[in-house]
């Protein structure tokens, strides 16, 4: 089984989607730094303080500061029998970081998911995103309604709006990722760690297609 796994895409391919699904059949840790970055702003903490302003205008957290966040989180037990990055490394620099950590703490990435997305798509899925303030599991307005309007199917939480899911963020995202995150695709290409999937195609699909790729059945 490939155990030590990246997750990359664009802004509404589905990555946290599949991260949910895919850290609990496989007992992974979920490191997602969006998260991370959302809890310290919730929280109040200095590290949400200094975030906050980036992430609302749909710029990256620098990265010394997202670099440190996740090699303290990579050093820890839990992720000895495997880990789920999400939303990490979105630029080269954290790219050769996250490789000279993995040598350090001798936890190397084993495979590079790559779910892929048009445009169009991307700026349908974002703009009708709602997000479970509680834990995190996302829902769309049209196409992914929890069961009750506003409450989480997961855990009973309030469904809300995220500050950088609106037309001025997602465009500044976007730009960042077809700059800085997609060079990253021939970094693990070259590294012949990269597996491209579809995103358009169903959520349930795609799994099924992750499920085998992780057990080796692919
Ligand atoms: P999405 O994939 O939907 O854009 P995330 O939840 O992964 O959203 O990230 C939200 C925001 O958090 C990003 O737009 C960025 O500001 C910040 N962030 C998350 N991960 C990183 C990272 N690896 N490097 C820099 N900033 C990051
Ligand atoms: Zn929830």
């Amino acid at each position: 089984m490939l155990k030590n796994i990246i997750l990359m895409g664009p802004p509404g391919a589905g990555k946290g989607t599949q991260a949910k699904k895919l850290v609990s059949e496989f007992n992974l840790v979920h490191i997602s730094t969006g998260d991370m970055f959302r809890d310290a702003i919730k929280a109040g903490t200095e590290l949400g303080l200094m975030a906050q302003s980036y992430i609302n205008r749909g710029d990256l957290v620098p990265d010394e500061v997202t670099i440190g966040i996740v090699k303290e989180r990579l050093a820890m037990e839990d992720c000895a029998s495997g880990f789920l990055l999400d939303g990490f490394p979105r630029t080269i620099p954290q790219a050769e970081a996250l490789e000279k950590i993995g040598q350090e703490i001798s936890r190397p990435i084993d495979v590079v998911i790559n779910i892929d997305c048009d445009k169009n798509e991307l700026i349908r899925r974002i703009s009708g995103r709602r997000v479970c303030k509680n834990c995190g599991a996302p829902y769309h307005v049209d196409t992914m309604k929890p069961k009750v309007d506003g409450v989480c199917d997961i855990c009973g939480g309030p469904l809300y709006q995220r500050k950088d899911d609106n037309k001025d963020a997602l465009e500044v995202r976007l730009g960042h990722y077809v700059n800085q995150t997609k060079p990253l695709l021939d970094y693990y290409q070259n590294k012949g760690l990269l597996k491209t999937f579809d995103g358009s195609i169903g959520s349930d699909v795609l799994f099924d297609d992750l499920t085998k790729l992780i057990r080796g059945q692919k």
